[in-house]
């Protein structure tokens, strides 16, 4: 079922905790609200939920208004950060729990609970207690209590943040197949791009009650709309630069942007104050011999330290304060070969080019 959310505000006193979120959810979809501790994040899934009423604005269901409808009414399935199982109930009482209020039989109901523990590939556990299973059992208790009733939304909230990394990555794959397997639009609040990123088919991305950007986790990474985007979605360098005509120049180099950046300047031009944001898989640090490439600027930088994590290889460098220009912290990753040649202290020169860096206006 699709969900529209428009225009919905909400106050605390004279705190706002959510201005004008508008947001459309397709049928089948994967949402992940993104955002740091305190963006408002809760508070909108609380609304959707019923569970908070909104101070303005509306939601709808397929058209059909859910203001006006109590949490209940709703028929929503919800997984808290606090799972809230019944620790004295067996794992098939808390999966039940909601279809014994709405008065499904006890064959029927235990028939449900074990489709239920096979497809979130729990079987064989419905006669034990919940406080004798691990984190990730519960966690699977709490998403097949959460489906039992079979809900037109499934809302989770930081389902996952209890459990260790290594277990988190498995569940959220497995959440992930599971709620492409049912078709159920599903919105799910987290605090970890990572997670976003592994399970979503969008991301909205939150901070200071409002969303800074809505897209395909690869658009918002790729194309990040504003630097709180850039630097909350993975690690990027930010780089001020001011335009002069068709160029930027970024400290005392003159880049050519590429043609979007250069359509998209706005009407005051000249010294008009922009950022550059540089991932580091895109920042290229030069062999000494190598020329730099056509729209590329190349700027001197002192290699710091390297970082060596395996998997990749940092290359921390500062361009040095010059004049009235500060210095400016880099990071780009580097392989293996280049690195013999890079020590700290050293000079080397980083190339950025128009094709991966994004011009930011805010
Ligand atoms: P976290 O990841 O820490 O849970 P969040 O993004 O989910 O954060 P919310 O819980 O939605 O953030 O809170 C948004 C803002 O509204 C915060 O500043 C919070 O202090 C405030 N807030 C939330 N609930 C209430 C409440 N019941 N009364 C007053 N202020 C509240």
């Amino acid at each position: 079922m699709s969900l529209q959310i428009a225009e919905v505000g909400k106050n605390f006193g004279k705190h706002a905790a959510l201005r004008d979120v508008t947001l459309d959810i397709a049928s089948g979809e994967l949402i992940c609200l993104l955002g740091p501790s305190g963006c408002g994040k809760t508070t909108l899934l609380r609304i959707i939920a019923g569970l908070e009423s909104a101070s303005r604005g509306s939601i709808t269901l397929d058209g059909e208004d859910l203001m006006q409808q109590a949490a209940h009414q709703r028929n929503f399935g919800m997984v808290f950060q606090s799972l809230a199982l019944f620790p004295h109930l067996t794992v098939e009482d808390n999966i039940t729990y909601g279809l014994r209020l709405r008065k499904m039989p006890a064959a029927a109901r235990r028939q449900r609970a074990a489709e239920l523990l096979d497809m979130v590939r729990l079987p064989g556990v419905a006669r034990r207690s919940v406080s004798m299973l691990s984190g990730g059992q519960r966690q699977r208790v709490a998403i097949a209590r959460a489906l039992a009733i079979e809900p037109r939304i499934f809302l989770l909230d930081e389902p996952l943040s209890a459990l260790d990394a290594g277990l988190r990555e498995t569940m959220q794959i497995e959440l992930r197949e599971l709620q492409q397997r049912l078709g159920i639009t599903t919105i799910v609040v987290t605090h970890d791009q990572r997670e976003a990123m592994t399970v979503a088919d969008r991301i909205a991305v939150m901070n200071g009650g409002t969303i800074h950007q809505m897209g395909k986790p690869i658009d918002v990474y790729r194309r990040p709309a504003d630097r709180f985007v850039a630097s909350f979605i993975g690690q990027t360098n930010l780089l001020p630069a001011s335009w002069q005509g068709e160029q930027l120049l970024v400290r005392d180099t003159l880049f050519n942007p590429d043609q979007a950046a250069r359509d998209n300047r706005p009407t005051q031009r000249d010294g008009h104050q922009t950022w550059l944001s540089i991932r580091p898989e895109d920042l290229t640090v030069l062999p000494p011999d190598m020329v730099s490439q056509p729209d590329t600027a190349v700027m001197e930088a002192q290699v710091r330290f390297i970082r060596d994590v395996g998997a990749s290889i940092e290359a921390h460098l500062e361009l040095p304060a010059r004049d009235s220009l500060p210095s400016q912290s880099l990071v780009a990753l580097v392989n293996r070969e280049q690195v013999q040649s890079l020590q700290s202290g050293d000079t080397a020169r980083v190339q950025l080019a128009a094709d991966s860096t994004v011009v930011l206006e805010s």
